[in-house]
């Protein structure tokens, strides 16, 4: 069994953190470093494997299999709307459902890379029906499915109509792969504005608070959210009702919105696979946005949060630093 005081260390409460600090990649780094940059698109656990390319081979994969052919698209029926309804419930079981059960339901690697020591809530009045999982499946299936379905039909039927521009591989192949490659990057910046949105007192009190309920997140907490958060959350894919995509590039896009928060919220650094296999989840930088609220709005390869001041790179320093921010906040707004 791999041993996680190689990778990072646990405090008196039991609490985990890597030694590796939370880091964006070369993409901004200045004076750039090509070779570096290079790199880091192609290697294992650089910008493109393996998340970006799960889930840019699903959307591949749901366009090629299992999306009613344009024709059909072109008006609205109850037969195609319900089967896309269907298919993404069951995309949204499988994904979530394995990294549930293999980290929290048959607990394969105990608590090792888990930065929370605690599992998930049973008996907290914050959670609906005081169960942090109950609670984030009726999130999860209740509203996120539906309002994440609606976007995908309008955008498909508006698509397979013309009455959005319409991007061809064969005529456009650069711009093409190009949309794929920066989808995630404009994903980034989009969640990192409404996210600030809705960390506006009002906004956070009403709606972001229901996400917020997971200061220990696990897998469903991802798309745990309040509708109006999922509206906000969904409508980065209009950018395809502005500018020329493929039905592939909209399905990416949401796919990436559904499936990405999955490893985002897993709660542990690692996924062990086997014996030493390890699966970096990259969610300690979200991680600490869940613990300290004000701090790592956004995480990926765009720097958002050291432009803005609200950085945290994981260190013991930087929870002093953040400590010390909000004191401040805290005294000037008294
Ligand atoms: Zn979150
Ligand atoms: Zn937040």
């Amino acid at each position: 069994m791999v041993n996680e005081n190689q990778f990072g260390n646990r405090d008196k409460k039991g609490h985990w953190r890597p030694f590796k600090r939370v880091d964006y990649g070369p993409l901004f780094r200045w004076p750039s470093e090509p070779m570096q940059l290079f790199k880091w698109l192609f290697r294992w656990d650089g910008y493109i494997f393996p998340w970006n390319f799960i889930y840019a081979l699903v959307a591949v994969l749901v366009w090629t299999y299992f999306t009613p052919p344009m024709e059909t698209m072109k008006s609205f029926s109850i037969d195609w709307i319900a089967y896309i309804t269907i298919r993404n419930g069951v995309l949204m079981t499988l994904w979530y459902g394995v990294f549930h059960l293999w980290l929290y339901v048959r607990r394969n690697q105990g608590t090792t890379f888990k930065y929370n020591p605690k599992w998930p809530e049973t008996d907290n009045s914050a959670f609906l029906f005081r169960n942090q999982t109950i609670d984030n499946l009726i999130w999860c299936f209740a509203s996120g499915l539906p309002i994440w379905t609606v976007f995908e039909v309008i955008t498909l039927w508006m698509m397979s109509n013309g009455y959005i521009p319409y991007l061809n591989l064969d005529t456009n192949p650069i711009l093409f792969f190009a949309i794929f490659l920066f989808l995630p990057l404009f994903r980034e910046v989009h969640f990192y504005c409404i996210h600030r949105l809705i960390h506006w007192p009002p906004l956070y009190r009403t709606v972001h608070k229901v996400h917020h309920a997971n200061s220990n997140p696990g897998p469903w907490s991802g798309l745990s959210m309040h509708p109006v958060e999922h509206l906000f959350y969904f409508s980065g894919v209009i950018i395809h009702w502005i500018i020329p995509s493929h039905p592939v590039h909209a399905l990416f896009h949401l796919v990436h919105l559904v499936m990405s928060p999955t490893p985002g919220h897993a709660g542990f650094d690692k996924v062990i696979i086997g014996d030493k296999k390890l699966l970096d989840t990259h969610c300690f930088a979200h991680y600490l946005h869940h613990k300290y609220f004000e701090v790592n709005y956004a995480d990926g390869s765009i720097p958002l949060d050291k432009w803005f001041g609200t950085f945290h790179d994981g260190s013991e320093k930087g929870d002093q630093l953040v400590k010390a921010r909000l004191k401040g906040l805290k005294e000037k707004s008294t």
